[in-house]
């Protein structure tokens, strides 16, 4: 996939745009980053054909009938998502439904852009599929858009991020290339996180942190996730919770039981990291970087655990070791109360 990357690369919209022959495009974000939709609308001109700014954490199906309404009614031809991944997963859904190619703009680490993986949320119920023609076909990586993401949005969305490495680790079709591109992607997360919650202008770090969320969404995008991954999809799905806070706090519990049947991928994390326990250490550095302790802290009331636990059983998925309904508790309830 064609990425480009830098500060100031923004600028580069239109140029991208045309390259793909694009004249009617619409804009897409979520309400709170208007002026980022503002902003593309301006560089791209006259290609600019409408906005719709209605893009929802889990991609709503609601959502994707209204934004369908608007490309209709502006004759868009393709569409520019700038934001997180609720904004680009609007985008994969207009690919998927309607054919639209996407040039994405990533503000935040989760790498979505990566993957030709889309999700549809219906009825509290997540489905997800891949198809090739979700792919954006232009990435732009611009890390001065993401100094006024949050503190708290960035350390969680890093966490997020890292939880693809970690899962490609141990993935049934993971390759060497993939572990080395996870290897680079998780020593980048860990380096840059702490410095951009720190200080979020940080030009350095914030490269740092984009191009980390870079290898670790194409680690994501060429390999099959596992436990830790099902586990937060159906947590999200069923329970409404924002998704890279639910990685955050899951990561560590899925890792503790995971890696000692995983000791190739426990290594890499172990000199990623520069640490002995793996889990540990993802708990400190989450800690580290504000992700609440705990998924009490998310609102989850304990008497949802059991229904997430039967979820997840009902449909199998990879991993290392398949866990039993005790061993699921177990990790749930661990979650759950943060015991850090
Ligand atoms: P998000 O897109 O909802 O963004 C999180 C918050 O940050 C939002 O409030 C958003 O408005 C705000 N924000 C984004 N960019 C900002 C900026 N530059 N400055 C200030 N605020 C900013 O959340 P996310 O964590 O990026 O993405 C989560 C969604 O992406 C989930 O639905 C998840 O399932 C999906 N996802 C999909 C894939 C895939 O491969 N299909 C991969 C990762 C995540």
């Amino acid at each position: 996939m064609r990425v480009v990357f830098g500060p100031g690369a923004v600028e580069r919209v239109a140029e991208e745009v045309d390259r793909l022959g694009l004249r009617r495009v619409l804009v897409l974000s979520t309400a709170r980053q208007g002026a980022l939709a503002a902003l593309v609308t301006d560089l791209l001109a006259q290609r600019a054909a409408g906005t719709f700014d209605g893009a929802r954490m889990h991609v709503p199906t609601a959502t994707v009938a209204a934004a369908q309404d608007v490309a209709a009614a502006v004759g868009a031809d393709g569409c520019l998502a700038i934001g997180g991944g609720s904004t680009i997963g609007l985008a994969k859904a207009l690919s998927l439904r309607l054919g639209l190619p996407s040039v994405v703009v990533p503000t935040t680490y989760a790498g979505s852009e990566m993957t030709p993986v889309w999700g549809l949320t219906e009825d509290g119920r997540k489905t997800t599929g891949r198809d090739p023609v979700v792919l954006p076909r232009s990435v732009v990586y611009d890390p001065d858009l993401t100094h006024v993401l949050p503190a708290a949005v960035s350390g969680a969305s890093g966490l997020n991020a890292i939880a693809h490495a970690v899962e490609a680790l141990y993935a049934p079709n993971g390759t060497p290339v993939i572990s080395a591109l996870a290897e680079r992607g998780v020593r980048d997360l860990a380096t840059a996180l702490p410095r951009v919650v720190a200080d979020g202008s940080d030009g350095e770090a914030r490269s740092l942190a984009l191009e980390g969320a870079w290898l670790c969404g194409a680690c994501l995008g060429a390999t099959t996730m596992g436990l830790h991954h099902k586990l937060c999809h159906v947590l999200g799905g069923m329970l409404d919770l924002p998704h890279a806070e639910t990685h955050g706090i899951v990561l560590p519990h899925v890792a503790a039981f995971n890696l000692p049947a995983a000791p190739d991928a426990d290594a890499v994390l172990r000199r990623a990291l520069g640490a002995d326990d793996v889990p540990a250490a993802l708990r400190s550095l989450a800690a580290a970087v504000g992700v609440p302790d705990g998924l009490q802290a998310l609102g989850v009331r304990h008497e949802d655990l059991a229904r997430v636990s039967d979820e997840v059983l009902a449909a199998p998925y990879s991993n290392p070791v398949v866990p039993a309904r005790a061993d699921l508790e177990g990790i749930l309830e661990a979650a759950w109360r943060g015991s850090r």
